[in-house]
């Protein structure tokens, strides 16, 4: 007699996502692992007196989500700062930031606003945020954190520590609007301290069990996350499988500790050393082949922020050291230059990866191939892609290039869904998947499924203990209230998730 289950989850339709159309009654659980999955009656066998049997009713039950690319401190920070990402326009934005004015006597902070979405499409500014307070510092973040908007307080307090050419100006007065490093002081003057990290990270889990996310690839820079991640876990409180990317900020401490790719515990681990190449199309400072359709003085095709002389010395020091290496690129000039450097670096072997790769034009496709490296991508980035959304704008007829997943699968090359918390919400991602605006970027419900499960588990080097529902796989699971093979594609996003398993344990239900 084998031994029984701690927890049977049976009258169920299991997709394991390891072949396609795979589908079974019931599994079983014991000691965190997956131990049989089949029939109701064949895993009924596995039933013992103190074995908790769920009855599903029918449900979908799915490998959990994993998000390859987190920063979970956003999610916690919109659920105590002013969450911008529901304004519907500039004067809604500045009414979210004076309702937080008015709970907090410090810094007004607003996270999230994107004007591409909004009819009077323009950056906040800081004639908009001195209407929020004129003696106190107000900083509104865009959504991609590459450019952010602030009043002439802060511009008074923080603006020695902020690049010229990163501070933008009209008629030589600053608008308010500052991009890429003049953004990190206002980084700095928002940061957490650790008891605050805690509580966004304890918030953010919360929020991510609830939507079936059972693990994340978080990047971490100059940030307490990776303490408070290892003191969670050794409290026994860590509900979501961590692994750490780390900035290249700390690549030089990583490599001196010892640490590798891989190494910690079940729930804690060393990820990839990350860095950035480029910016964004929000601050037109993606690096492209071509420049913007849309540049409003003179030609831009963006800009390196670290370009591939100095990402190539990142790689070389964190390949040699066993530690995975994951760059930021966006526009087609930095995918080039990344593929570049990561072809010297056996990256198919050592999981190196690509984060965003949004526009891919020419021989990007077959060259991510070739290389072997992992596309990271974040599927609910294509709300942008749709027809006078932010690509459009940005990129004209290159729009078609943009994030070309269908290409990359039938290409071979490994993708990794995330939602780099933009927001985090993986069933909206596979909507946004489902039904893309162009057939280079549709998959089908099952391809986009395995994106956020089995992909991000082969991103992070754990296909063969994550992503899939399989027998000596870890018991993380999701039921949903619908099946997203049977709803309308575009009702994919409204599927409520019933309950989330980590580890075989409920951590949401
Ligand atoms: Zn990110």
């Amino acid at each position: 007699m084998p031994a029984p289950a701690d927890r049977i989850l049976t009258n169920a339709e299991v997709h394991t996502l390891a072949e396609p159309d795979e589908t079974h009654e019931a599994v079983a659980v014991r000691d965190g692992r997956i131990v049989r999955v089949g029939s109701a009656y064949e895993v009924a066998f596995l039933e013992g007196v103190a074995t908790d049997v769920v009855d599903c009713e029918g449900n979908v039950v799915l490998p959990g989500f994993i998000d390859a690319h987190t920063h979970l401190e956003m999610v916690g920070q919109h659920l105590v700062h002013a969450d911008l990402r529901r304004a519907g326009s500039p004067a809604e934005a500045v009414d979210r930031l004076r309702a937080r004015a008015e709970e907090t006597d410090g810094l007004v902070v607003g996270y999230g606003y994107d004007e591409s979405t909004w009819n009077e499409t323009r950056y906040l500014t800081r004639e908009d945020l001195d209407s929020v307070s004129e003696t106190r510092p107000v900083i509104a973040f865009r959504e991609d954190m590459h450019t952010a908007s602030v009043n002439a307080a802060a511009l008074d307090r923080y603006g020695d520590e902020m690049p010229d050419g990163d501070v933008e100006t009209e008629g030589g007065e600053p608008t308010g609007v500052v991009v890429e490093e003049a953004v990190d002081p206002l980084f700095e003057a928002t940061e957490p301290d650790y008891a605050e990290t805690r509580d966004l990270v304890v918030a953010a889990q919360e929020r991510a069990n609830e939507l079936g996310v059972t693990g994340v690839h978080d990047m971490c820079r100059d940030s307490h996350k990776p303490r408070v991640y290892r003191a969670l876990d050794a409290a026994g409180d860590l509900t979501l499988r961590t692994r750490i990317n780390y900035w290249t900020t700390h690549l030089d401490s990583v490599v001196d500790t010892g640490l590798q790719t891989g190494h910690g515990s079940a729930m804690v681990r060393t990820g990839a050393i990350k860095t950035y190449t480029d910016g964004t199309f929000g601050g037109r400072t993606a690096k492209l082949r071509e420049p913007y359709a849309d540049a409003p003085d003179g030609e831009t095709d963006g800009k390196w922020v670290v370009d591939p002389d100095a990402l190539d010395e990142f790689v070389a020091t964190a390949h040699d050291a066993g530690l995975q290496f994951t760059a930021h690129a966006i526009g087609d000039a930095a995918v080039a230059g990344v593929l570049d450097v990561f072809s010297e670096y056996a990256a198919a072997a050592a999981r190196h990866r690509v984060e965003h790769a949004e526009l891919l034009t020419g021989d990007l496709v077959e060259r991510f191939a070739e290389v072997g490296a992992v596309a990271s991508v974040q599927p609910n980035f294509l709300k942008w892609a749709r027809d006078d959304g932010l690509y459009d704008a940005r990129l004209g007829d290159r729009r078609g290039d943009v994030m070309p997943f269908r290409e990359l699968l039938d290409a071979g090359v490994p993708l990794a869904f995330g939602s780099d918390c933009m927001p985090m919400d993986p069933l909206f991602g596979i909507e946004q998947a489902v039904t893309a605006p162009d057939a280079s970027q549709r998959l089908s419900v099952t391809e986009a499924l395995r994106a956020y499960t089995h992909g991000a588990a082969y991103a992070a080097g754990e296909a063969d203990e994550l992503g899939t529902v399989e027998v000596g796989k870890r018991g993380d699971l999701v039921v949903l209230d619908e099946s997203p093979w049977a709803v309308a594609d575009e009702r994919i996003a409204d599927i409520d998730v019933a309950m989330t398993l980590v580890g075989g344990d409920v951590v949401y239900r």
